[in-house]
């Protein structure tokens, strides 16, 4: 017997038109590329992405074509969100840092039909147009006003010519949902990126899920800001879940250094945000030595890489901002795990409460994980034995776009590439990424917790710990660090600061100070670079 209950598909339009009836006032604040704030609400969201869909769709918008953004987090890029993909096209937002040629392989394997951009990127563009197979049309995402002059872009349109010229009645689509909604490719180290193809079921399920209380806690009481940008996994799902509870936004557009940050913060209210730990560390070396504090900011989520324990004390303690760890992908629309309290915790000492923050948390309701040994059998949930962590869930994918990379599935999980441990209350921690693991005598060392120690010492800005190669060990950590300016630390006093903080062999052998640790795209440290510059390097004790 089935259920007497309406049958309505979970479409991602359904969420803007929730926002544009429960919540039309509430505010959308954005710095723009061309140097202003910008504001607007809910009900003009709305209207003008129901205006940019009959544009797109009198232009020939099919469903299922791919619509490529070069953008910033900022209105318009919100609109195409909703726009794009209520329309039933799919939104492949594509990340600017990635090297043009990277640019041009993700928009022709994606076969992308329109390119919108920010103008801060037009010399991509610039550099891509003649290059890329299947774009037919580039759109700037800026008024005629400020159009860029004798541009060789053939079919070059402007955002708000598009805007002017569609219809401001529009309804919205229905499908099944299961269609697909938008595209994001991880970033590929190694190979060329895969995509990670999202439906609007998928994504309504992770939103419903991501918005709760022990995830990210998100209300209509809420001023978000999401640092984390829209071109990486949705903005982690912030873009839907903003619409989904009313809460008001803030964009940042280019605007990611700390003093940036922190004006707007402080002129808008932020009460939440959202960033990697690279980020944040920008915005808390402003505060620190320009002495400044939050009046509304009460929490940030930080993931993206692990965050240092040390980060989370500066938060929780000087700035009395709750701290949220959480752990995703892109291949999981991206939350898998947050870190939030259970009701025995909240007896716990503050100092205890930080360390169980240092870990990546429980998964969210939709996702389930499991550590497997190298014979496939599980791991114990003991909070100490580490094995390599697999997940399942109704926003993991189940193939990448294209099918490259063939089945990524073992029976029915997806490898995530990370090592874990878990404890007896389900709480994940990351030890590393599989590939960079140090094994030592057949040992396995976690460059995290290495990393994390040394970023706890005061004159450390940035910490990568690598294999290095050795005779008798196979592999042992070398610290590789990044002084904070007009700080001093040496080799052998980095080295004591181990002493008492981790098991003896664990220490790293030696200590190299760099001016610079590679970043990728997405702000998380590149270290098959590092062990590349440093494949022949000979430690002390080698
Ligand atoms: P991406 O798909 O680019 O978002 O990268 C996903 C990878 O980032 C994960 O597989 C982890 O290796 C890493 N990652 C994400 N969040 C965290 C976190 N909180 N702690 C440690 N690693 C993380």
């Amino acid at each position: 017997m089935l259920g007497s209950m309406m049958q309505m598909p979970l479409l991602i339009s359904s969420l803007l038109m929730h926002a544009e009836r429960h919540h039309p006032e509430q505010e959308i604040v954005s710095r723009r590329v061309e140097g202003d704030l910008h504001r607007t609400t809910y009900r003009e969201l709305a209207g003008r992405a129901r205006r940019m869909a009959n544009a797109l769709t009198a232009r020939g918008l099919k469903m299922s074509d791919r619509i490529g953004t070069l953008a910033w987090n900022g209105y318009r890029h919100l609109e195409l969100y909703y726009a794009v993909s209520g329309s039933g096209a799919v939104l492949h937002t594509i990340n600017p840092r990635l090297h043009p040629d990277q640019i041009v392989y993700l928009a022709d394997h994606a076969e992308n039909t329109i390119l919108f951009f920010d103008l801060t990127f037009l010399p991509i563009v610039e550099a891509i147009a003649p290059r890329v197979k299947t774009i037919k049309a580039f759109v700037a995402m800026t008024d005629a006003a400020h159009m860029p002059a004798g541009s060789a872009i053939p079919n070059l349109l402007c955002y708000e010519d598009l805007i002017a010229e569609g219809a401001p009645e529009f309804d919205w689509p229905q499908f099944d949902e299961n269609t697909a909604s938008s595209l994001c490719y991880t970033s590929g180290t190694t190979d060329n990126p895969k995509g990670a193809l999202y439906s609007h079921r998928s994504t309504l399920l992770h939103t419903l899920s991501a918005a709760l209380p022990d995830a990210l806690n998100c209300s209509a009481g809420d001023c978000i800001l999401p640092v984390v940008p829209m071109f990486h996994v949705n903005a982690w799902g912030i873009p839907y879940v903003a619409c989904m509870v009313g809460a008001k936004l803030v964009f940042p557009g280019a605007g990611l250094d700390g003093k940036s940050l922190h004006d707007l913060f402080e002129a808008e209210g932020v009460t939440m945000a959202a960033g990697v730990p690279t980020v944040w560390q920008g915005l808390l070396a402003h505060m620190q030595a320009n002495n400044l504090g939050f009046s509304t900011m009460r929490r940030t989520v930080i993931g993206g890489s692990a965050c240092p324990p040390a980060m989370i004390e500066a938060f929780e303690k000087t700035y009395k901002v709750h701290v949220v760890h959480a752990w995703g992908m892109t291949e999981l629309s991206p939350l898998g795990t947050i870190c939030s309290f259970k009701f025995k915790h909240k007896e716990l000492s503050v100092d205890q409460q930080l360390a169980l923050q240092a870990r990546q948390g429980r998964v969210l309701f939709g996702i389930d994980m499991k550590i497997v040994a190298p014979d496939g059998g599980e791991v114990a949930w003991d909070g100490l034995q580490t094995g390599d962590l697999q997940v399942r869930g109704h926003w993991v994918i189940d193939g990448y776009f294209k099918g490259e990379g063939n089945n990524p599935l073992v029976r029915g999980w997806f490898p995530t590439g990370d090592v874990a441990k878990i404890d007896a209350d389900g709480y994940m921690q990351i030890t590393d990424r599989s590939k960079d693991v140090i094994k030592s005598g057949g040992e396995w060392i976690g460059s995290i917790d290495l990393e994390n120690i040394a970023m706890a010492h005061p004159a450390v800005a940035m910490a990568a710990c690598i294999a290095a190669r050795h005779p008798k060990w196979d592999e042992r950590p070398l610290l590789v660090v990044m002084k904070k300016p007009g700080m001093d630390v040496t080799r052998d006093e980095l080295i004591k600061f181990y002493e008492g903080r981790v098991a003896r062999w664990w220490t790293p052998d030696d200590v190299v100070f760099v001016d610079s640790i590679p970043l990728g795209a997405t702000g998380k440290m590149q270290k098959n670079k590092l062990r590349e510059q440093f494949r022949d390097y000979k430690l002390p004790t080698a």
